[in-house]
């Protein structure tokens, strides 16, 4: 691992067990680094509704912009139990589209240490971001 990859994954495997997850039982955690340098990091809360459930990734992120962290992000990490780590979801991917660059490193993991990584540009080619609203007329 990078030693960016080893902080976000050491944020991100703290607040997994913090998940509020009793439907799923998955317990995700998340840790992006922001282009300031800070790291904010997040897990997953179900909701009894389904619906209002929040990803990992959403939260760490939603903690980042609320707490005035400067974008664009450079890093973000997901770490799971699973054997095959899971990438972010498609909410995930369109949330993380609004404060990322093509070049933002997405990293996967899991509690074994098993870690890939991918550019957003390749987990999410043709996104849709706020530059496609310039075409707005
Ligand atoms: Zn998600």
């Amino acid at each position: 691992m990078t030693e960016n990859q080893n902080k976000l994954f050491a944020a991100a495997s703290l607040v997994q067990k913090r998940a509020h997850a009793p439907y799923s039982k998955a317990f995700i955690g998340s840790a992006v680094l922001m282009s300031d340098g800070h790291i904010y990091s997040g897990c997953n809360i179900e909701n009894a509704s389904y619906g209002g459930t929040v990803c990992a990734e959403r939260v760490a992120i939603f903690k980042a912009i609320s707490e005035g962290a400067m974008t664009p992000i450079k890093e973000i990490l997901v770490v799971s139990d699973a054997d095959k780590p899971w990438p972010p979801c498609g909410f995930c991917r369109q949330i993380i589209a609004e404060f990322a660059t093509e070049g933002t490193l997405i990293h996967t993991a899991n509690l074994s240490g098993k870690i890939k990584t991918f550019s957003f540009l390749e987990i999410f080619p043709e996104a849709f971001t706020p530059s496609n609203l310039d075409d707005v007329k």
